[in-house]
């Protein structure tokens, strides 16, 4: 008999990003995309959050491949940190996405480390009990692909991110009938893109932007600056070619964003305008009318070069009157509020702003209702699970495949960590492991523990409050302080008249101690009954009680 198609995500199924798909038949897994998930708790430190990949590690030997689907952060970001972990497995990707990985791999001087195969849409990948197909697909993001995954208990369709855009900038639209002569030989299981479920237009064309890009170029007062992912070759090549045939300059302005058009020239995209690119030094001898700035920084990250636009503190750029920003690109969970003060901050320089709110300058590279529905219609697999979403895209998107006619039993809706056993007639959540994430702050990837957050939030929240004594320590008396120092407690004011009475309450509390030490000859713990003590001053004092670090010097 045949072992069941294990299937485990460990990141992906219940938020969007951090996509990272295990599958495993006996003693064979395969990997498929290892992103990373910004982080809404950038205040806390909490850069990005990244898989947890402890069940990996312990089955490391097993790992055959890790396929990448696409060049996005949130399917090759976590990279790194798979690869520091100690997995050392063939990496599968195409020509930019390979390029993507590299750039990525190389800050972390990682990329001798690994064997990079090249793949190619069409082409079929054997790996032992799996093989695979990479079936090119539409995205905001060029070289994506779906993956026709062929195992022993039969085919498993991955669609990665994709859209159904009967115009894209480059390539042609993605190819649903190869999808669809799949599904006639029948696939037992379809894992698709949840991330837009909830829309019910079908998807912008990625073309549909150049003629709104045209007419906007065409009718500048002032500088125009296109603020977008660095990662969208496409869009990039879309204002380059109107620039072009405007007679207009344009700037890269970001290093992801000249990063990212070399590897495009060097994957065989934006060649012919080169000559349309100027140095952001030579603005000044321009007319502002006739230069474009593409710029990163749309999701209002610090440091970056339209953010410091906004403030008015770049030193090349300065916005006013006249001058058009486009904000190109989607919001990211969690980054609409600071998106939503450089957009203020913008207008406040005196530029005009575009944003998708009420202007389409955007189009998304995920399917929505309609194309979901033509790809559960095209594949008809026997199961399905949604994937790439937040849980409730997940739900509605298990409902839409309902409605294209798979009973309940059919579709599951899997989070990260559940382990689903499929054979070719069952489909059931079979083990769950704990929640595979680790949330990373710096470079280097260190990781943040649930504690250190908590302690990270309290003291953000609540404030630091020090009392410091010293005592001798053959006598045990206390012979200088208590000094109280205080850190983000309350205003100046009322700080220091908190302080005084603190300071008293901790005399008072010494004086009960060495009377108590005189007469009974037992010596109390001194530090655990002022941090007791002080916590409880302040909570009824301020209503809230502050992180308390009694320290007391022996000398
Ligand atoms: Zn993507």
């Amino acid at each position: 008999m045949t072992s069941p198609l294990r299937i485990l995500a460990l990141g992906g199924l219940g938020e969007i990003g951090m996509n990272c798909m295990v599958m495993e038949i006996d003693d064979e897994i395969i990997v498929i995309d290892c992103g990373i998930l910004f982080s809404d708790l950038d205040h806390f430190g909490v850069e990005f959050v990244i898989p947890d990949f402890a069940w990996l590690v312990e089955r490391k030997d097993k790992v055959r491949a890790i396929i990448l689907t696409h060049g996005h952060e949130d399917h090759i970001g976590a990279l790194p940190f798979l690869l520091k972990s100690g997995i050392r497995a063939p990496l599968y990707a195409t020509h930019f996405t390979s390029l993507m990985i590299r750039k990525r791999l190389d800050e972390y001087g990682l990329m001798d480390s690994v064997d990079m195969n090249i793949i190619r849409a069409r082409e079929k990948v054997e790996l032992g009990k799996f093989s695979f197909t990479p079936e090119s697909v539409n995205h905001s993001i060029v070289d994506a692909v779906a993956l026709l995954i062929d195992t022993p208990l039969g085919r498993v369709i991955h669609t990665g991110d994709f859209k159904i855009d009967p115009t894209p900038f480059y390539g042609s639209m993605m190819d649903l009938s190869r999808f669809k002569k799949a599904g006639e030989e029948g696939v037992l299981l379809l894992l698709s893109d949840s991330t837009n479920v909830e829309r019910c237009e079908h998807s912008m064309s990625e073309s549909r932007i150049y003629e709104r890009f045209e007419a906007l170029f065409a009718a500048a007062e002032g500088l125009t600056v296109v603020a977008m992912f660095a990662s969208n070759v496409a869009r990039m090549g879309q204002i380059l070619e109107i620039a072009s045939k405007l007679g207009k300059k344009v700037i890269l302005s970001g290093r992801s964003m000249e990063a990212n058009s070399r590897l495009a020239v060097e994957a065989g995209y934006l060649k012919e305008y080169q000559s349309v690119l100027i140095s952001l030094d030579d603005l000044h001898l321009r007319d502002r009318k006739d230069v474009i700035v593409i710029s990163s920084g749309s999701q209002a990250e610090q440091g970056a070069a339209l953010l410091r636009m906004a403030q008015g503190e770049h030193k090349q750029i300065q916005l006013g009157k006249g001058d058009l920003v486009l904000m190109s690109s989607r919001y990211i969970p969690g980054n609409e509020k600071a998106i939503g003060r450089m957009i203020n901050q913008l207008f406040k320089q005196g530029a005009e702003v575009l944003y998708e709110a009420v202007h389409d300058i955007h189009a998304s590279g995920h399917a929505t209702k309609p194309e979901l529905k033509q790809m559960i219609e095209a594949v008809n697999p026997r199961y399905f699970v949604p994937i790439h979403g937040e849980y409730r895209h997940l739900v509605h998107h298990a409902r839409l495949a309902g409605e294209c006619g798979l009973a309940e039993d059919r579709r599951v809706v899997a989070v990260n960590g559940d382990i689903l056993e499929i054979t070719p007639d069952s489909i059931r959540v079979a083990e769950k492991i704990e929640e595979p994430r680790v949330l990373v702050e710096g470079r280097e990837g260190n990781d943040v523990s649930k504690l250190v957050l908590k302690d990270r939030r309290q003291l953000g929240e609540k404030g630091v409050v020090f009392s410091l004594l010293v005592r001798n320590r053959d006598s045990r008396r206390i012979i200088a302080g208590p000094d109280i120092i205080a850190r983000g407690l309350a205003s100046e004011q009322v700080e220091s008249w908190l302080l005084e009475e603190a300071k008293n309450r901790v005399r008072h509390l010494v004086q009960e101690h060495e009377l108590q030490m005189a007469t009974t000859g037992v010596e109390p713990d001194l530090q655990e009954n002022i941090r007791i003590e002080l916590r409880r001053f302040f909570l009824a004092n301020l209503g809230k009680k502050p992180t308390v670090m009694p320290i007391i010097l022996d000398l």
